[in-house]
């Protein structure tokens, strides 16, 4: 049962770390709550105040500056996958958000709840990795950038001070002639394997090839061997390799045994996924001028 807790709505980012600060172990930032109302709920964690993040006007703003789209922490994935300009700049980041959880999950739980809650079975940890997209985190006085793929510590950690906020995500628009293409594979609420790839190609060559694989183990992963394996190289080369590629980030994704599957059938789909996602993006990307 939901235990009585304080709930707290400071209207900067500024007043919210200073929460933070002030109640430390005692306080949690809230956003959709549909992580942190449900551990709260089975007992798991109990915070007397819940300091809602929401209300903070930076946190739910998105635009594009600068050929870089910021997305403010506490946008909702219903947000991400209706939005026009998220739909006509990164196709692929709204149909994965289109594609999270449920209606109603999507509807109150944000982008950035999902990325600080490091659940392992999520989608946009490993999709925002071949964007190279960065997290913006933000005390009272001070902040910081950081590449999505250190954001992961494990499973349930992220590098996230206790008096720290995530703010905002960054995604770079893609360069021309370059897809992402997100592939994911499920039989439970959650996804069980998550494989994204961004092509940069024309019709005779694989300009680079970027690769993370997430869901199988504890946190998601760039794979930058396979990466080098198929970058750089003609497509009919880069297709010859692709058995070694697929095998290579099989055994790269620290696959783990769990309800969702044997660590071996893991390893043994993100190839299959690993292989159908590159398709479609080097199709994708040479149509993408
Ligand atoms: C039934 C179900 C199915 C799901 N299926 C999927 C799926 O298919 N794919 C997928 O990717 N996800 C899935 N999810 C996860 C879902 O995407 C997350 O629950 C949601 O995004 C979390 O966001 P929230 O705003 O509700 O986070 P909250 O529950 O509010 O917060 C989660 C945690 O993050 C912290 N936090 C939140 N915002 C910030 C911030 N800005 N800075 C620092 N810390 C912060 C909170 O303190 C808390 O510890 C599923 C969830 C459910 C319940």
């Amino acid at each position: 049962m939901l235990q009585p807790f304080r709930l707290e709505e400071p209207p900067s980012i500024g007043e919210a770390s200073q929460l933070l600060a002030r109640y430390g172990d005692s306080a949690k930032l809230y956003a959709g709550g549909t992580e942190l109302l449900l551990v709260m709920k089975e007992g798991l964690l109990q915070y007397e105040h819940l300091i809602n993040i929401k209300l903070i006007p930076e946190l739910t703003r998105m635009a594009i500056q600068d050929g870089v789209l910021h997305i403010g922490a506490a946008i909702t994935h219903r947000t991400l996958e209706q939005s026009p300009l998220v739909q006509r700049h990164f196709p692929t980041l709204a149909g994965v958000e289109a594609n999270v959880a449920n209606v109603r999950v999507r509807e109150v739980g944000t982008l950035g709840g999902n990325l600080c809650f490091a659940e392992p079975h999520a989608d946009p940890g490993t999709l925002l990795q071949v964007y190279d997209a960065t997290v913006q985190l933000e005390r009272h006085g001070s902040s910081r950038q950081l590449p999505v793929e250190e954001l992961f510590v494990d499973s349930f950690e992220v590098d996230i001070e206790e008096d720290e906020l995530l703010t905002s995500i960054q995604v770079p628009v893609l360069v021309p002639n370059t897809a992402v293409a997100y592939r994911k594979f499920g039989f439970l609420e959650r996804p069980s394997v998550g494989v994204a790839v961004a092509v940069t190609a024309t019709p005779e060559q694989l300009h680079t090839v970027k690769l993370a694989v997430g869901c199988v183990g504890p946190i998601p992963r760039r794979m930058r061997e396979v990466e080098d394996l198929l970058s750089g190289k003609g497509i009919d080369d880069a297709r010859g390799a692709m058995e070694t590629a697929m095998q290579m980030a099989g055994q790269a994704a620290d696959a783990v045994t769990d309800l969702h599957g044997s660590a071996e059938y893991k390893a043994y789909l993100v190839g299959v996924l690993l292989r159908q996602a590159f398709e479609e993006a080097y199709e994708t990307a040479l149509v993408t001028a």
